[in-house]
């Protein structure tokens, strides 16, 4: 394995090193929420200065609104590595820019691709993902939400759950049962809905973060145009994988689990208990050597990914590895920094102890959801067995 960057890649490091010394000061620090009213505003600007220099939306083609370059695979390492070492936000992402935008731009039509792309990726209209049902999650293709033809429009019935930022989004795209005639999975289509149609109403629901990420969208005789089905009627199940393909490489990279590894390594040092330093107690220093050596693992799984891509090969299911290991290392990495903390690690409240755990009693919650959203973990291990290592499948019910 070579790791050395060529001197044209070693140029772009440090121009990018450069863009992000001289832009310090608008630079955001968290990943962007799509909801903070002022902060909005400055995310945008951000983001239009990112794209601009063609550190978002780098590799889009210019007529829907991005950059333009050619696709490079090390380009993109180079700036996750140097926006990560800064602390610096890569600029709007979730499922429009990371998810939709991606679909689109391999199964959408000219239209969709022109109409939709641009004010996306500029953080303009922001997306949720209906897939989810009550009846409906590891078992997808089992969606009963109906689309029924008349005129030009379909007429949508039914409801999804856990639809992350329904009650901020511009716009869904869902996967709806056009075809009841036909089997599970032959009978989806892929809609893009505009949420503010007469007939969705969306109703939050409350998680142990204390706050509503999520909530369930209902659909009384919603009428949806017909131009708004991605690819061909019938064929959503396959957008939509290609959906959650691009979903599972979100949720995990062995760059975030460096970050979050660096952070807890400096929180460990400064945290002191009455037996002296927390990195110092041999409970917490064997934990803390486990994790680093799974954080490892993962550079160099990440790394094989990355040889993969550059070689055009395929990686099999070992892009789910990602995911699967990827999630739950991140989980692992907060519990740790709770447990060391002790007793303020579940402090709630305004003081200043309480605000400093609550950054790791967010990302504890929020990871555990990550270990369920896009796949559960269970169903990660199901895939790579079967599919990956060739054992039996599980008996289906
Ligand atoms: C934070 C978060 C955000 C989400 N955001 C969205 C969103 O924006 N849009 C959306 O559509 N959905 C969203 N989801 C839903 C998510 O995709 C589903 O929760 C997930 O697919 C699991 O489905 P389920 O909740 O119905 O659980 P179930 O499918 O009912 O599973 C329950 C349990 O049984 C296990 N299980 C099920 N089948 C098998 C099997 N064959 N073998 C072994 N174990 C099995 C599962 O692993 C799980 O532990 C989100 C979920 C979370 C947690």
């Amino acid at each position: 394995m070579d790791l050395s960057y060529s001197p044209r890649h070693e140029a772009f490091r440090a121009e990018v090193r450069d863009f992000l010394e001289r832009h310090r000061a608008e630079a955001l620090t968290a990943l962007l929420g799509v909801d903070a009213g002022t902060a909005r505003e400055r995310a945008l600007a951000w983001q239009r200065l990112l794209i601009e220099h063609g550190y978002a939306a780098r590799t889009i083609p210019k007529e829907y609104g991005g950059h333009g370059a050619a696709p490079d695979l090390l380009e993109r390492v180079i700036l996750d590595e140097e926006f990560n070492r800064a602390g610096v936000s890569r600029g709007i992402g979730g499922q429009g820019p990371d998810m939709l935008v991606p679909t689109l731009l391999e199964h959408g039509n000219e239209e969709q691709k022109r109409s939709y792309i641009a004010p996306t990726i500029r953080g303009e209209i922001i997306w949720c993902q209906g897939y989810s049902e009550p009846g409906a999650g590891s078992d997808l293709a089992a969606v009963q939400t109906r689309a029924v033809e008349d005129g030009d429009d379909f007429v949508v019935n039914g409801q999804k759950i856990w639809t992350t930022t329904a009650h901020l989004a511009h716009m869904m795209f869902g996967l709806i049962r056009t075809e009841p005639e036909a089997s599970k999975h032959a009978g989806l289509s892929y809609l893009l809905i505009p949420m503010q149609t007469p007939g969705i109403e969306v109703r939050p629901l409350g998680t142990m973060t204390g706050h509503s990420e999520f909530n369930e969208v209902f659909f009384t005789d919603v009428r949806v145009p017909k131009r708004n089905v991605v690819g061909r009627r019938g064929e959503g199940w396959k957008i939509a994988n290609t959906t959650l393909k691009h979903e599972r490489n979100l949720l995990a990279s062995s760059a975030l689990l460096e970050g979050s590894l660096l952070r807890l390594i400096d929180l460990l040092e400064r945290t002191e208990t009455e037996s002296g330093r927390a990195i110092d107690r041999p409970g917490i220093r064997d934990r803390l050597l486990r994790l680093q050596a799974r954080v490892l693992a993962m550079r160099c799984h990440s790394l094989r990914m990355l040889t993969c891509g550059i070689k055009g090969e395929w990686p099999g299911t070992a892009g789910l590895v990602t995911k699967l290991a990827g999630c739950e290392i991140s989980h692992q990495i907060a519990g740790l920094a709770i447990d060391a903390l002790a007793e303020t690690g579940i402090l709630y409240g305004e003081g200043a102890k309480a605000q400093a755990a609550r950054t790791w009693q967010a990302h504890y919650m929020f990871s555990l959801g990550l270990i369920i959203g896009g796949g559960t973990a269970q169903i990660q291990k199901n895939i790579i067995a079967e599919r990956g290592l060739g054992l039996p499948r599980e008996p289906r019910a």
